[in-house]
């Protein structure tokens, strides 16, 4: 079976045939399936690679590994309702998105590429930059010339070399994608092999929960890759008889930046505006109508939230002693919304990841202490 297809046309790939989307323009889906042994974990150290065989790689001496994954589970009291976190912002970068890097620079120096371009100006860059320097490679990133130098700080400390653009996301993205021509594109967004990095993050929530699944998932969604990895980590689970359903996932945006939100309530996305979850602020998100199908075949729902409860959610998580940025504090008010909403009920097992550490915006949650 090939390693991947298309999700809008169909035509299927290969990983090593190099290519970021198909020749139609679409986004590939991995179609490779093969389980982790279950029985085999007991005798796995903790951490990403216990579940190597779900991975696009040889084994797991191709791992290019800095101790991420296993993240804890904390049992969490939000609006009196006992729900579980899972602190995604103890990765070695700081944030969730290091699932996705350890295992797309792992797949890239397996195949031999010596040199890599991403444009992000947040996480992601400072996930990928990270994980190419462990596996030795040289990493550009393209990023929006008003992106936030907290954030740029910590790629270029891992070495990467920052080529700022003028014009915005959209860019960054353009000039990334030119360079990709003759260099590997390593996509947070685009690349597959990122996304089966996020799925482990479901298959270590069945674990941590005794072999069962959350009833209800809450998370942050900007370009979707948690979402999307959530949707096809728990459909593996499934589909290898490790469960017999996944949770409704539900995804939050902030109100200022919700094309996800408005798709799913059949209106236009208005233009975006400027938001605390700047994680999330995608105006278009490339794997919308995944997103959307997800969300839909799940029984899930998406919520978008105002600014001041993303910040007033951000207040009481600091707190109770969690300092998360405020991306991830989108999702705790997306918490608050579904609560009230009937969307999720005290009782259920209730999931939210805190994605990413307030240490990587510092300077701009300075400005939200009263
Ligand atoms: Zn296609």
């Amino acid at each position: 079976m090939p390693d991947l297809a298309c999700a809008t046309c169909g035509r299927v790939a290969e990983y090593a045939d190099g290519r970021w989307r198909c020749a139609c323009g679409g986004p590939f889906e991995s179609r490779q399936d093969r389980p982790f042994p279950r029985e085999a974990l007991g005798a796995r150290a903790p951490g990403l690679w216990r579940y190597w065989e779900a991975f696009p790689l040889p084994g797991p001496e191709a791992a290019v590994s800095l101790g991420e994954g296993m993240t804890p589970l904390l049992p969490l009291r939000w609006d009196g309702v006992e729900v579980v976190c899972k602190l995604e912002f103890l990765m070695p970068t700081g944030s969730f998105k290091d699932r996705g890097a350890a295992v797309l620079l792992s797949l890239a120096r397996h195949l031999g590429v010596t040199r890599v371009v991403e444009d992000s100006s947040g996480n992601a860059a400072a996930a990928v930059a990270a994980y190419a320097a462990a596996a030795g490679l040289a990493c550009d990133l393209f990023v929006p010339a008003d992106a936030s130098p907290d954030k740029l700080a910590q790629a270029r400390a891992y070495g990467a070399a920052v080529r700022a653009v003028p014009g915005g996301r959209e860019a960054a993205a353009s000039a990334a994608q030119e360079a990709a021509a003759t260099t590997f594109y390593a996509s947070h967004v685009w690349h597959p092999a990122f996304f089966a990095g996020t799925r482990t993050f479901t298959y270590e929530v069945w674990e941590q929960l005794g072999g069962r699944a959350p009833d209800v998932l809450v998370l942050p969604a900007g370009h979707g890759t948690l979402l999307l990895g959530s949707w096809w980590g728990f459909g593996d689970l499934v589909r290898w008889g490790y469960l017999a359903r996944g949770p409704r996932l539900i995804a939050v945006q902030a109100d200022r930046c919700a094309p996800l939100a408005a798709a799913w309530a059949g209106r236009e996305s208005p233009a975006p505006g400027r938001t605390v979850a700047e994680g999330i602020a995608i105006a278009a998100p490339v794997r919308l109508r995944q997103m959307l199908r997800a969300v839909d075949e799940t029984g899930g729902a998406v919520l978008a939230v105002p600014e001041e409860a993303i910040v007033s959610a951000w207040r009481r998580a600091a707190a109770a002693g969690l300092f998360v940025e405020p991306t991830a504090a989108a999702a705790l008010a997306g918490l608050s919304a579904a609560l009230r909403a009937g969307l999720c009920r005290p009782g259920e097992r209730i999931v939210v990841p805190l994605t990413g550490s307030g240490l990587k915006a510092a300077s701009a949650v300075a400005r939200l202490l009263p």
